[in-house]
């Protein structure tokens, strides 16, 4: 298939093997530990073979990896357990003990908790930037600067970082790109063609798309494909069959499940903009945001994750607005179909953050957007009563 269609169209085509499974149109889940082999002849061939041992990929794995891979335009995905297991695979497969890498500031969380824990043990240094830094990203590199580690529009502030920039800067150092691109996935940002390296995608959220499954996905060009996939397989990483299957499924409807998380996410922020309790709206999509012209020419949609500041309140008054709600759950996570909210920490130490008053993060789900409307309304007469 050509990597010229449109997303609605790979995301519906892509990694079907109906000829291979007497013409089921979804490849079946294939449970399996090891995988016979004709003859001794093809048991010696077993590195040639196109499946060899349950951990080194069946049908299902397969299915699903060359769907993502043709809506990431990469030449090879591997998927792992977990999204945060995508962004440590996709660091440890091109850093070395003495290496020092670039992340943004407002990273998510359990990625800063990586690399100043575990990567740091391995003689692997971080600095973090600005992630409004762009081309100025030059002054932080070293010699030994080998990777730059973005996330845009980053983790609970959403800022966006101007990547084909820091691209541009990282490539003439001979550094390579990484970015967790879980927010607008490759539907909305194209993160191979504005030249990103390695893109992550939490397939938690997004891909899968209900909420039941646990995965993440490291896609690339042909230059890193064996690095990667290699390093991948050398640490023992497998994502399950039955995994697969869900993610394959969710992302089947991923375009249009994102196209109204867009446009309720949009409608949600527009009418928080207008309340009295808001001080500030975190979305690039909306004109008001410091990263909406970057945006705008980067992106091509929008998903339904967004941040907003409230003007200062007693932590009581927030409580009643968030025990108030009914169709926002409270919980982590985000991407599935229905809506949800937290109160957000975040941690900077290259820059800093000013909120006045408590940070939140809403993820706007497939309601209907007049009745989540209506439970924020109620949410804020709760906290005014409180
Ligand atoms: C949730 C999340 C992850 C981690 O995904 P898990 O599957 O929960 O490990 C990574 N990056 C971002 C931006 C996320 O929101």
């Amino acid at each position: 298939m050509s990597h010229k269609s449109k997303p609605e169209t790979i995301a519906v085509a892509a990694g079907r093997m109906s000829a291979e499974h007497f013409g089921t149109v979804n490849t079946p889940v294939y449970r399996t530990s090891t995988i016979l082999h004709e003859s001794y002849a093809s048991l010696k061939a077993e590195n040639e073979a196109r499946y060899s041992y349950g951990r080194c990929g069946t049908p299902s794995t397969e299915s699903f990896e060359r769907a993502v891979a043709e809506l990431e335009g990469a030449a090879r995905t591997v998927s792992v357990p977990s999204g945060l297991n995508a962004i440590t695979t996709a660091i440890l497969a091109v850093v070395s003990t003495g290496d020092h890498i670039l992340v943004t500031d407002n990273v998510y969380g359990p990625t800063r908790r990586f690399c100043h824990g575990a990567l740091k043990r391995l003689g692997v240094e971080t600095t973090y930037f600005d992630p409004t830094i762009g081309a100025g990203i030059e002054e932080l590199f070293k010699p030994n600067t080998k990777l730059v580690f973005t996330e845009s529009p980053g983790s609970l502030t959403f800022e966006v970082c101007d990547i084909p920039a820091m691209a541009e800067v990282a490539h003439k150092h001979g550094a390579l790109v990484a970015m967790d691109n879980t927010w607008a996935t490759p539907v909305y940002f194209p993160a191979l063609k504005r030249g990103v390296d390695l893109s992550i995608q939490a397939a938690t959220k997004y891909i899968g798309g209900h909420s039941d499954v646990m995965m993440g996905t490291i896609s690339v060009g042909p230059d890193l494909a064996k690095q990667v996939t290699g390093y991948a397989r050398d640490l023992g990483l497998f994502a399950g069959p039955d995994d697969c299957y869900l993610a394959l499924r969710g992302l089947r409807t991923l375009p249009v499940r994102l196209a109204r998380h867009w446009g309720n996410g949009l409608t949600l922020a527009r009418w928080l903009e207008g309340r009295p309790e808001v001080a500030r709206v975190l979305h690039p999509a909306l004109e008001s945001d410091p990263g909406h012209a970057l945006w705008k020419r980067d992106f091509t949609g929008a998903s339904g994750l967004f941040g907003v500041v409230l003007k200062p309140i007693p932590e009581a008054k927030l409580a009643a607005f968030m025990d108030a709600l009914e169709f926002f759950g409270l919980g982590y996570s985000w991407g599935g179909y229905e809506s949800l909210m937290i109160p957000a920490h975040y941690v900077r130490t290259a820059t800093k953050f000013d909120a006045t008053g408590p940070l939140i993060r809403l993820h706007a789900g497939l309601e209907d957007p007049a009745d989540l409307i209506a439970d924020l309304e109620a949410g804020f007469a709760a906290m005014e009563a409180a």
